[in-house]
């Protein structure tokens, strides 16, 4: 079968991309988040016209390398847009083979429908330490997590945080009111130095915290690396990391005791494979960064079923649409309902989601397509 159509239907947050064959079988992806509409830019100039025509042999996918030819043919163009792009044809293509071979794609990269364990993971920083404190012990008790992660520092912050002190007092509220029997991860971004990093990082692990996330500017691999050898707890990151070489180096050169790839920053499930497998290799856990409600979060669950090197759990964010409005009517059903701390990878083709028909209703169209 061969790709006869290219469709984007974008706003500026979201963007969803659907392949079509000659033989009427089709998959729905995403490309990342945000800046979507310049991503669906991107998309029809530099990703689908090389994907128009492109066989797709109908037993195994077999467009990994296909996905690599782009890049070279595109190798002036090294960087997030490019792959937040092409993450759109990625995930419609695992999705147009789970659909025709009638399973999730899950299965399709060697793992199964199940259970899985979720994180309740905070994007606040403007939230006070009580008010934190106060709405994940609410979510522990309603939705069964047992383990959630918050925010210390600002966002690439040079050692200042959201306000005087926050960090201190967040980390020891929320822990004590959580308790011992839930784990307790936070995420720096990129806000500190290392020597704030370890002097903070001894205080997470007096008050129990196990997992420490971008400490330092997340481009300054000794930096990180510095921290991570001071410490106990686990240092993770790398969401932000998109190029092979960098995550080459950092598996290499153990920057991180856990790798967090994201799927919609590296250019799809394919790519992240390979980043989890190099990760392997060395021994490292991988615990993807999906930080938002939208298919990135499905296709982590798919593929967090099927690596051997699986972290401990998914990460799913806690925010709707009340602080996201644009997380609204993506989705029918509850894709991402939590039941006793867990989400479920369910038994239904491809990555197992409809968009709601509504969502279509406010976004741009655009089509690429054989003549
Ligand atoms: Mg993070």
């Amino acid at each position: 079968m061969k790709i006869i159509k290219l469709e984007t239907f974008t706003n500026k947050y979201v963007g969803f991309v659907k392949v079509t064959t000659n033989t009427n079988d089709f998959g729905w992806g995403q490309m990342s988040t945000y800046n979507a509409d310049i991503s669906a830019l991107i998309f029809h100039r530099q990703v689908a016209p090389w994907s128009l025509g492109l066989d797709l042999i109908e037993e195994k996918p077999n467009f990994s390398d296909h996905l690599q030819k782009i890049l070279e043919k595109e190798h002036k163009f090294p960087g997030s847009y490019l792959l937040r792009a092409l993450s759109g044809l990625d995930t419609a293509l695992w999705d147009l083979y789970g659909r025709f071979h009638e399973t999730p794609v899950a299965s399709l990269i060697g793992g199964s429908p199940q259970k899985i364990r979720a994180y309740g993971s905070s994007m606040r920083r403007d939230i006070t330490p009580k008010d934190e404190a106060e709405r994940l012990c609410k979510l522990r008790d309603s939705k069964g997590f047992s383990a959630f992660k918050f925010r210390v520092g600002s966002e690439c912050g040079r050692d200042l945080d959201e306000w005087e002190g926050r960090s201190e007092e967040i980390v020891k509220l929320v822990s004590s009111e959580l308790g011992n029997d839930v784990e307790k991860l936070v995420d720096g971004n990129s806000c500190f130095s290392p020597k704030r990093a370890i002097e903070l990082g001894k205080y997470l692990e007096d008050q129990g915290i196990s997992h420490f996330e971008e400490p330092c500017p997340y481009w300054e691999h000794n930096q990180t690396k510095e921290v991570k050898e001071a410490l106990l707890l686990d240092v993770a990151g790398g969401e932000q990391d998109c190029d092979m070489s960098t995550w080459k180096s950092t598996i290499e050169k153990q920057i991180v005791n856990i790798v967090q790839p994201d799927i919609m920053y590296m250019g799809g499930l394919s790519r992240t494979m390979d980043v989890a497998r190099m990760a392997y290799n060395e021994s490292l856990p991988c615990t993807p960064h999906a930080a938002n409600l939208s298919l990135v979060t499905i296709c982590t669950m798919h593929f967090l079923t099927a690596i051997p090197n699986a972290g401990k759990y998914l990460e799913l964010s806690i925010e709707d649409e009340t602080y996201y409005p644009w997380q609204k009517n993506l989705f029918l059903g509850s894709p991402f309902e939590v039941k006793d701390g867990m989400v479920e990878v369910k038994d239904i083709p491809g990555w197992g989601v409809d968009i709601d028909p509504k969502w279509f209703d406010n976004c741009d169209y655009n089509i690429t397509e054989l003549n």
